[in-house]
């Protein structure tokens, strides 16, 4: 089974309302869709999707580059031996792990559906069919992040993520101590600041917020920044933005900064990246989620199922961008969220099958 085609697609995902971080208001979110076509007709799909230009060091223009650059070195080449490719990929270009990601993502879905096994099965197994969801309550005030809380715990999510940063540090604590009156006994909460706190103002939000059981992720730009205030912090601290490698993975558990992470599929590389770092965290019994920076249903997909092979008491949930979104590439079989959980695809690889009519435009070719 070798690749025949490569056909980059780019779609703009419309929010049903601005998407907040610190610094930033995302209105649509430029996602790149990569289908694979094999010499025997199997097709496999793959996306990459950055929330935004200024999450992490790379964009969408750059995916899409990427793969252009990297597609003439695949064609031809056996689509059953993802390794190998990873290898190939690594040969031809630096970096850009994303891009890579959504070839990962595209091979498993077409290893899944040779092999009639679900990816979950390829990665080793699913030790559930609903997976936890968390939701991410963007930049509100005090009122408007409450209302949003309860309407999240009502619905069944088990974990809130409350973003902070870009504004007074006061407000922020304001934020967490009105969510945690509401909802504190119903779901598990986590603060990301986004990279955007001073290593003060990390300090001076942990210190206020003293009694609250909170993860604080990624609250300063650097693992330097973070390892300063360490001792200090009376919080689990996660790190997410600043694992853009394995070797970030280890060199963070290795220096001792933080106690769990929030993992992003595609900035590590893919599907089998993300299973290694799976692996390192069980070695570790280090919590983490199973994410991704953005994108639809092919890589909430792709989410649900790493998600789902992940020792359940060390999962911090699998965001996916459906709750935020307007429509689904799968008319029949999007992946959603439901009462707070994910319903494991069932069909062979991903399980999802996009509507060519709702990929957006073709970028680029190869065959
Ligand atoms: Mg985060």
């Amino acid at each position: 089974m070798r690749i025949a085609e490569l056909h980059i697609y780019q779609k703009d995902l419309q929010l049903k309302r601005p998407y907040t971080m610190a610094g930033t208001a995302l209105h649509a979110l430029d996602s790149t869709i990569v289908k694979l076509v094999c010499d025997n007709g199997l097709v496999g799909w793959g996306e990459t999707c950055p929330v935004g230009p200024t999450y992490q060091p790379e964009h969408a223009e750059g995916a899409r580059a990427a793969l252009a650059q990297l597609a003439p070195a695949m064609i031809g080449e056996s689509a059953l031996t993802p390794l190998l490719l990873r290898r190939r990929m690594d040969a031809h270009l630096n970096g850009h792990n994303q891009a890579k990601a959504a070839i990962d993502i595209a091979l498993m879905d077409l290893i899944g559906k040779h092999h009639k096994m679900r990816v979950c099965d390829l990665l080793g197994g699913a030790i559930t069919e609903k997976v936890p969801s968390y939701y991410a309550i963007g930049i509100a005030s005090p009122e408007d992040s409450v209302r949003q809380a309860r309407e999240k715990a009502d619905e069944g999510f088990p974990r809130l993520q409350i973003k902070c940063g870009g504004r007074d540090i006061d407000e922020d604590i304001a934020v967490i101590h009105k969510v945690w009156e509401a909802v504190g006994n119903r779901v598990r909460l986590a603060i990301d600041a986004n990279r955007s706190f001073t290593a003060r103002d990390t300090l001076l939000l942990s210190l206020s917020c003293r009694q609250i059981p909170v993860v604080i992720e990624q609250p300063c730009n650097t693992m330097e920044e973070i390892a300063s205030i360490r001792a200090q912090i009376h919080h689990p601290v996660y790190l997410d933005e600043n694992t853009e490698t394995i070797n970030d993975v280890l060199r963070a558990i290795s220096l001792g900064i933080c106690d769990g992470f929030g993992l992003k599929l595609t900035r590590l590389g893919g599907l089998n990246a993300i299973a290694t770092v799976r692996d390192i965290c069980t070695a570790r019994s280090m919590p983490h989620s199973c994410d991704d920076t953005s994108g639809g249903d092919i890589i909430a997909a792709a989410c649900a199922h790493v998600g789902a092979t992940v020792d359940p008491g060390l999962l911090e949930g699998v965001w996916i961008g459906a709750p935020y979104y307007q429509e689904h590439y799968d008319p029949e079989n999007g992946i959603q969220v439901k009462n707070g959980y994910i319903n494991l695809p069932q069909a062979p690889g991903l399980g999802v099958t996009p509507d060519e009519s709702r990929i957006g435009k073709l970028s680029a070719s190869f065959s």
